[in-house]
């Protein structure tokens, strides 16, 4: 630094000096005597974190700070993570639930959610509720529509409309167009796609400086397609690609594409994973699959292992599932209450060969240092917001992360699939004010991210008591 400049620093120090006296204590909350847990830095102990507005300020050993904070909070013998992402929600998908998931997210310690498919005119009003100043929401990053293909699976008919058509290239580079106008944060990429498509949709989104999310369209192998884009959701059509009979199943899959029965592109799309899904993985060829696993070295798997798993470990069985469902909204309830009762009266479980295979490809995908991004596909498939990231957290420890691992795939995994990590996913000075404190250690075991003391979300602090 030069003479000069170490002038003015000092002297705007000295002003700042005069500025504060003691009994004038400074703006801020403190965290002291905590435990500041993050993935990049480790483990910290009896640390004090200092945050003002929507910044952290210090993270620093000494345990008092002048001038005083204005708020300070005991952090002795507890925990201090990141705020946490879910990265696969859909807050537009269940009218009924749309309204209330900001504050079951928060509630649970998700201060950052990506929608990965919606309508944009569903979507506007509530990113624009969550993202209005002073709003208590977590921050969202949404993709707009499912991008899919001739064939269009969430089309509206029998399933509800947050998919959209891409018959040609021309549409799929006017669609990507009209997303930027609409102001997305990134595109998603869906099934049905031709591989034609995929390429004029990744170009675009390229062009537009959008990152890509995709499932592995029905027509291309993950190889092909997983490279190309930083995110892949649900392990969805890998299975396909680590087969031994790949090339006769994929010929099968072309001839299905044409849908000369003209059946809709729900049922299209749903009979191939019904048809294919399991041959595949009883074929399962491990020198291919390492392969297919290498070529996905630099792209974010978000395998949704809740989903996946669920027929081996349902959500149902866990001790707290009464007592969230207890939060969600009444019509909710009443439903996934009979549902629960029904799962829980039954011996029969279904086939469990897609959930082992999932759990175990994971494990492997990790073992080769394939990142790993903590998404649940709230609301669907009975994800409560919330609570089912802890549970997915969970499976993901269970495919063999360590806790640690686990909760880099939930902060700073996310913030590098938007390039933010050089503001979310850490606890250090200059980052968001996101954090979760916790009354229990998360490496001794992944369920202690449900021990929630409190959130700060922007610089805001919620304790449970006010979190309703
Ligand atoms: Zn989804």
């Amino acid at each position: 630094m030069s003479d000069m400049k170490t002038a003015f620093v000092v002297a705007t120090a000295a002003l700042l000096f005069v500025g504060c006296s003691q009994e004038e204590p400074s703006r801020g909350t403190a965290i002291t005597n905590v435990t500041v847990i993050d993935s990049v830095n480790g483990v910290r102990e009896n640390q004090t974190v200092l945050f003002y507005g929507d910044q952290i300020l210090a993270v620093t050993s000494t345990d008092s700070l002048f001038p005083p904070p204005e708020q300070t909070i005991d952090g002795s013998g507890k925990y201090l993570i990141p705020g946490l992402w879910d990265m696969h929600v859909h807050l537009t998908y269940d009218d009924a639930f749309t309204e209330s998931m900001p504050a079951l997210f928060l509630a649970y310690g998700i201060t950052s959610v990506r929608d990965t498919g919606g309508l944009i005119e569903k979507l506007n009003p509530v990113i624009e509720k969550m993202r209005a100043p002073g709003a208590t929401a977590p921050r969202v990053f949404y993709s707009g529509p499912l991008l899919d293909g001739n064939f269009v699976v969430y089309d509206g008919k029998s399933r509800p409309e947050i998919g959209t058509q891409n018959a040609t290239v021309a549409m799929a580079e006017e669609k990507v167009a009209a997303l930027k106008a609409a102001g997305v944060d990134f595109i998603k990429i869906y099934e049905m796609v031709s591989p034609e498509v995929f390429a004029a949709l990744v170009s675009a989104a390229q062009s537009h400086g959008f990152p890509i999310a995709a499932h592995v369209p029905l027509s291309m192998l993950a190889s092909q397609a997983g490279p190309s884009v930083d995110s892949m959701e649900h392990l969805r059509n890998v299975e396909m690609d680590c087969a031994s009979n790949s090339a006769e199943l994929y010929e099968e899959r072309l001839s299905r594409l044409k849908n000369e029965g003209g059946i809709s592109g729900y049922e299209l799309r749903s009979g191939m994973h019904a048809a294919q899904r399991v041959p595949a993985i009883l074929n399962y060829d491990e020198d291919r699959c390492n392969r297919t696993i290498a070529s996905l070295k630099s792209t974010i798997q978000v395998p949704t292992l809740r989903l996946i798993t669920y027929p081996l470990m349902s959500s149902y069985d866990h001790p707290d599932w009464s007592e969230a469902l207890a939060q969600a909204p009444e019509t909710v309830r009443e439903d996934w209450a009979a549902a629960t009762e029904e799962w829980s009266t039954s011996d029969d479980r279904g086939d469990t060969t897609f959930a082992e295979w999932g759990l175990s490809l994971v494990g492997r995908m990790h073992a080769q240092g394939v990142p790993i991004g903590a998404g649940t596909d709230t609301p669907i498939a009975r994800a409560l917001p919330g609570f089912s990231l802890h549970t997915e957290l969970e499976r993901l420890v269970a495919a063999g992360l360590t806790p640690l691992e686990a909760l880099e795939s939930a902060t700073i995994r996310p913030a590098e699939f938007f390039s933010l990590q050089n503001e979310m996913g850490t606890i250090d000075v200059g980052m968001r004010a996101d954090l979760v404190l916790l009354n229990a250690n998360p490496l001794d075991n992944i369920s202690n991210t449900r021990e929630i003391a409190a959130v700060v979300t922007k610089g805001q602090l919620l304790r449970p008591e006010g979190m309703d």
